[in-house]
């Protein structure tokens, strides 16, 4: 009838998948979720979306959802009002931070929450607790692409949009899967290459379906980018291809980079990297010879010890080719969750403040200061993986994360039990009883997404706004106003009506995101930061030239090759490991949608057919890899897409096959971020299917 038909909803969402940020209406009628549908007007992604964003939500409504806060009593949990569980935390806070001072608590934002969650989440750890031990889960993917960017170029995000890369001769990938993990961005370099006659060269040590597609495709020995990059550089260099004028006019540090080179020649890069001599030339002459080239690349990159320094080899790549100020050629560090870039953005670290403004700038800290009517400390924090070490140390007391599975998705994830086993007082917050929540004091139930207002910004710099579909579900909340109801508790005084609000506030104190307002967002319209107080934005970084550097010059930028740790020889299987298409991380949205977990519904370990052959596996044999720090028990599956005795294994498993029960605690020398690409095991056969 029609007044049922009054009951039919649609509302505009943002994915909250990953990085691309595709857009779409969802069509609802009370709590059922009728259809996705994209729209042409979506910036990202116009007509398309993937199979996680078109299914991917019954989670939403999942039995399994948090409805009431949850107090840990002895070894299990029982249900609690908000005011109990929140009088807690406040009593609990103020003790540990009055007995061993501020920095004996820690803030973990999430980045799959909005930006102005993440804004609110380090304003308390900041201004309401007094410390800057606050981080977010771009230290586990990107936050070494973000320090190569740092170091070059001075912003850290990709350096053009997702439509520009259509306008490269040349797309180059490197350690990304990315027609797996970025599936519409991953449609737009295949359309071109089909159709356009883009070129398209693929490293990789796994070969996945772009590596199919492309042209050339190399597989580097594992841990070895830098080197084959740095040979390329210098190829190029000793030929005199590079963009003299570019150089001339924009970049400082030549003499002393390519000095830096030296050692790189064909010789050693094709014994280090196994690539041949003559591939490496390929490449360079594919570069040489493309009309703008850009380089898309993801955690096969960062996630190693030398990740900040691979990062930075491929920046400084495209600057001596002048790949950078127009369409069609720069740096695409691909974002993984849909708002890894706008966690970052709004200063959910521990040496940043929002808009990556330094802590360490006095400055910068008397602005917050003035903003915020609080004292800001000076002392840069702990950065997530410091954390897990401080409470192993003794040194932290009380964590509170939020909309982040840590326990399964950090490195090492029994040393990670451990120490939350000796926290004083954990604080989790949720819309699920995660395997981190087994941990917590205090459970606090949150609402995803679909339960709230705010804004997202994707891979490419692009700010989105999100409007709620659905009330949020029994008492859980969104994580905004929890986050409020800590900080007023603990003495903030903060008056936030709406998520608005808080962003007027955060672009008012942070440049690069000085005129973004909600109404500048309505519907399908984004911006692109760095965005002036004007509202005009900048969808090119470095359009008219200069760069965000003292001299307005990017900077060549001398990196060393980190060769890969080293477990010993007993452990000689390499445990490469990433995304698959149809699930999300842990799974614990994805497992529960019908229709992605009935296509896919557990894992498997790819196995080659050499290794196959050699220790007798055949498709489902179920095996144990046992690495220093843990083992695994999973089945596997007989696959060309890897070679010898690299094996892959997916990281959607929360059971018996979670990758992080082998990875280890080694980390890159500059973010931090777990070398999960760094991981060795032993196998044995445990049973024939
Ligand atoms: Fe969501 Fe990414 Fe798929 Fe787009 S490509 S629908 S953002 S998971």
């Amino acid at each position: 009838s029609a007044m049922r038909d009054e009951r039919i909803k649609k509302t505009k969402t943002v994915c909250t998948y990953c990085g691309v940020g595709c857009s779409f209406d969802v069509w609802t009628k009370d709590r059922k979720i009728l259809k996705v549908e994209p729209q042409a007007e979506a910036p990202a992604n116009g007509i398309s979306t993937c199979v996680k964003g078109k299914f991917g939500w019954d989670f939403v409504n999942s039995e399994d959802r948090l409805t009431k806060p949850l107090i840990r009593e002895g070894d299990t949990f029982r249900e609690a009002e908000w005011e109990e569980a929140l009088n807690l935390v406040e009593r609990k806070f103020t003790e540990i931070k009055s007995e061993y001072g501020p920095d004996s608590l820690a803030f973990i934002t999430s980045s799959k929450c909005t930006n102005e969650e993440s804004y609110l989440m380090q304003k308390l750890a900041r201004g309401v607790i007094g410390t800057n031990n606050v981080d977010n889960c771009s230290r586990y993917c990107q936050s070494p692409a973000t320090v190569g960017l740092f170091r070059t170029v001075g912003y850290g995000g990709d350096s053009g949009t997702i439509k520009d890369i259509e306008k490269a001769g040349l797309v180059l990938i490197v350690g990304s899967n990315t027609s797996e993990s970025h599936p519409v961005l991953s449609t737009r370099v295949k359309r071109s290459h089909k159709l356009r006659g883009q070129k398209l060269i693929v490293a990789d040590i796994r070969k996945h379906e772009m590596a199919e597609r492309a042209d050339l495709f190399v597989h580097p020995k594992a841990g070895s980018d830098m080197v084959w990059l740095s040979a390329v550089t210098k190829y190029i260099i000793d030929k005199g291809w590079t963009d003299h004028d570019f150089i001339q006019q924009r970049v400082n540090g030549f003499e002393k980079y390519k000095k830096s080179l030296e050692p790189f020649t064909l010789e050693y890069a094709e014994e280090a990297t196994g690539i041949t001599r003559e591939n490496l030339i390929k490449i360079a002459e594919a570069i040489h010879e493309a009309e703008g080239t850009c380089v898309l690349w993801a955690m096969g990159v960062t996630q190693h010890i030398g990740g900040s320094d691979t990062s930075t080899a491929i920046s400084n790549l495209l600057l001596v080719t002048g790949n950078y100020c127009k369409p069609g050629a720069g740096s695409y560090p691909l974002r993984g969750h849909n708002n890894v870039q706008g966690a970052s953005d709004f200063g959910s670290m521990p040496d940043r403040l929002p808009g990556y403004e330094r802590i360490a700038d006095e400055k910068v800290r008397a602005k917050y200061e003035k903003g915020w009517g609080v004292k800001i400390p000076e002392k840069p924090g702990m950065n997530n993986h410091e954390m897990i070490e401080g409470i192993h140390a003794g040194v932290l007391k009380a964590m509170y994360v939020k909309g982040e599975e840590m326990g399964l998705v950090d490195s090492n994830i029994n040393h990670v039990h451990a120490a939350y086993e000796k926290l004083d007082f954990f604080v989790v917050q949720d819309i699920f009883f995660s395997a981190t929540a087994q941990y917590a004091d205090v459970v606090l139930p949150a609402s995803p997404s679909f339960e709230k207002e705010g804004t997202f910004t994707n891979t490419e710099r692009r700010i989105q706004r999100l409007y709620q579909v659905f009330d949020p579900l029994g008492e859980s909340k969104p994580d905004w106003q929890i986050i409020m109801e800590v900080a007023n508790r603990l003495g903030a005084g903060w008056n936030y009506g709406h998520p608005s609000e808080i962003m007027e506030e955060a672009a008012s104190l942070s440049p690069i995101y000085a005129g973004v307002r909600y109404d500048r967002l309505e519907g399908y319209n984004t911006l692109q930061w760095p965005v002036n107080a004007d509202g005009t934005d900048q969808p090119l970084l470095f359009a008219d030239g200069t760069f965000p550097l003292p001299d307005g010059k990017a900077i060549l930028y001398p990196v060393q090759w980190s060769k890969p740790i080293d477990f010993g020889d007993e452990y000689d299987i390499h445990v490469n490991n990433g995304r698959l298409l149809e699930h999300f991380h842990e799974g614990n949205l994805t497992y529960r949608s019908k229709g992605i977990s009935m296509k896919t519904p557990e894992i498997w370990l790819e196995v080659s057919p050499e290794l196959a052959e050699e220790r007798g596996i055949k498709d489902g044999t179920l095996v144990r890899l046992t690495s220093p720090y843990g083992n695994v028990k999973v089945k596997t599956l007989v696959t060309d897409r890897v070679q010898g005795n690299e094996v892959y294994l997916p990281m959607n498993d929360s059971g018996e096959a979670a990758v992080n029960l082998l990875t280890s605690s080694f980390s890159d020398k500059d973010t931090d971020t777990p070398a999960y690409k760094e991981t060795m095991a032993k196998m044995e056969i445990l049973k024939y299917e």
